[in-house]
């Protein structure tokens, strides 16, 4: 409907960044859009399951949309960090980028086993990020009952990615 049409209309494509070659999807002015970022967090919560415990969110562009709908659901909000920036004990897990590799950490006991878990971010892409994200989830025990997305760029091949990690439950806004 229009109101997705808005919302697609307040990402930039900036052609080149942050690597030659690479068309990156910039949700700025989304962001600095009253209506936009309103719209963008009512069609996350709208995705997301019942009876859901935490939302976690991933450093940092997942932060912005992933407090604001643990808000709206009434659950709580867990952030996914990089390595080297959450003081407690740490659960971690490694992933391939496109050059190289990197981790994430969560605190060891920021969710007790078994709670019902929404993973949000802002962009699906290849998945790895949030690929690694359930893994850290399973580690601690955690049911992953959904994965919600601003936007997914299929010609990655991400939701093939997640689906080979057992992750069917992923739906994007755009
Ligand atoms: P992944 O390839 O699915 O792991 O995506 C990695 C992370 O990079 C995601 O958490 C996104 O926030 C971010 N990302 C990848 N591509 C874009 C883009 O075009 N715009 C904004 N963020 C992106």
């Amino acid at each position: 409907g229009s109101r997705l049409e808005m919302l697609a209309s307040l990402i930039r494509d900036v052609p080149d960044f942050p690597q030659p070659g690479v068309v990156f999807k910039d949700i700025t002015p989304l962001l600095a859009s009253a209506k936009g970022f309103q719209a963008s967090i009512d069609e996350l919560v709208a995705s997301a399951p019942a009876d859901i415990d935490v939302v976690v969110g991933m450093e940092a562009r997942g932060f912005i949309f992933a407090a604001p709908v643990a808000l709206a659901l009434g659950a709580g909000f867990v952030p996914v960090r990089k390595p080297g920036k959450l003081p407690g004990d740490v659960v971690s897990q490694g992933f391939d980028l496109e050059y190289g590799s990197t981790e994430l950490n969560m605190h060891r006991d920021a969710i007790v086993s078994g709670a019902r878990v929404l993973v949000v971010d802002d962009v699906l892409a290849t998945g790895g990020t949030i690929g690694a994200t359930a893994r850290l989830l399973e580690q601690l025990g955690a049911e992953l009952v959904h994965v919600s997305v601003l936007m997914e760029l299929e010609f990655l091949g991400g939701r093939a990615r997640l689906e080979s990690l057992g992750i069917r439950n992923c739906s994007a806004v755009l």
